[in-house]
Formats: structure tokens, sequence, C-alpha cells
């Protein structure tokens, strides 16, 4: 089974490349912070809960977060693979999705992270926030906190994924067909 851990910070990109990689390798895309926005809408439990952190641009706590994306994969027990987008983003995440899927006797193939320039992406988000009606893309204090939980909590992640010979990094700036081509030459790889 393939199975790819898409990261990189907010705005560099992963929900779009998302769309088109899914499609293309025949993946079940998890958006963790999609699913978060769906329970919100639909005022659940959950919803509710983490609500309370994106709004001000924290991270979800490790053990909500871990337990809604096991809940999620086993909604997909006929999967070919799949591309998990924004998940893990802590190396409590990243060591409980090992040890979880090493209980079903299957590993990540390989991360690939979107990389790009801080000050790009904060302009990209607040352009974003004009249409998105994310609470969290339209204030800037909130966009530069998710970059620094990014820096604290998930860029660590580099090097727990170098360290198993999964990582990969892919130039985020140009067109989205730029990316999508930067992207799948990468993932022919595997
Ligand atoms: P995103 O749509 O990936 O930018 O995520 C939006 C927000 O959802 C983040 O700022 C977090 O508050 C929350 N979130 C999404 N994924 C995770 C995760 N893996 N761990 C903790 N919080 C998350």
């Amino acid at each position: 089974m393939i199975i790819i851990v898409l990261f990189g910070k907010p705005g560099a990109g992963k929900g779009t490349q998302a769309e088109f990689l899914k499609e293309k390798y025949n993946l079940t895309h998890l958006s963790t912070g999609d699913i978060f926005r769906y329970n919100i809408q639909n005022n659940t439990e959950l919803g509710k809960l983490a609500k309370s952190y994106m709004d001000k641009g924290d991270l979800v706590p490790d053990e909500v977060t871990i337990k809604m994306l096991e809940g999620e994969v086993g909604k997909h027990p006929y999967s070919a693979g799949f591309l998990f987008d924004g998940f893990p983003r802590t190396i409590a995440q990243a060591e409980a999705l090992d040890a979880f899927l090493e209980s079903k006797n299957e590993s990540i193939t390989a991360t690939v992270a979107l990389e790009a320039d801080d000050n790009i992406l904060v302009a990209r988000l607040l352009e974003r926030g004009k249409t998105s009606g994310r609470p969290d893309d339209q204030d800037e204090e909130k966009i530069r906190n998710r970059y620094d939980e990014y820096n604290q909590k998930t860029a660590p992640l580099m090097d727990y994924y170098k360290a198993q010979g999964k990582f990969h990094a892919v130039d985020g700036i140009g067109s989205i067909a730029e990316v999508t081509e930067r992207l799948t030459s990468v993932f022919d790889k595997f």
C-alpha cells in the first residue's frame, strides 16, 4: 500500500496539490484540517473542541487528533493507499502513526514537504482569507501563530523522517501545474 505524508506550512498548497495527487495515484485523501472543519460545520463535540484551538491558530491536542485520524483510516478498509495532508504535525503524532501502521503491517512510503518562504505564504493566506471564510486565515497574528506552531512542533518532523530515509522536499513556489509536475516526478519514483 502506498502511504504518503504531504506536509508544508499553512498556505504552501497542500490541499490544492492533494486534489491532483489523489486522482493520479488512486489514494484516499485525509486532511485533518478539512475533517475538523467538517465537524465544526456540523457542530459535533469534536468540532466544538477543535474550534477553540483552530480559531487561535493553535494545534488541536495530539490525543484528539490521533484518535480522529485512526478512526478516519478505519472508514476506508479497501483503500489502495492514503495521502495524509496536515497530519502528522508533531513528533507524538508521527510516532503514533508509525505504531498504528505497524499494527496493520503497513508503513509510510514517503513524506513530501512543499517548501515556501513565510512572507509569501502569509500574503497568500490573507488573500485566501477574503474568500475562504476561515477565521484562521483572516488575521495576520493568528497566521503568524500558525507558523510559530509549525516551526516549533512540525519542523522537527523533517529530521524524524530523514532519519528513516523517507523525507523529500519540493519547491512550492510556482504555478499550480509547475508544482504538481515537481511532485509527480518525486511520486513516480516510489
Ligand atoms: P489546515 O487546514 O491543515 O491548515 O489546519 C487548520 C487547523 O486545524 C490547524 O491550524 C490546527 O488548528 C488544526 N489541525 C489540522 N491538522 C492538525 C494536526 N495534525 N494536529 C493538530 N491540529 C491540527
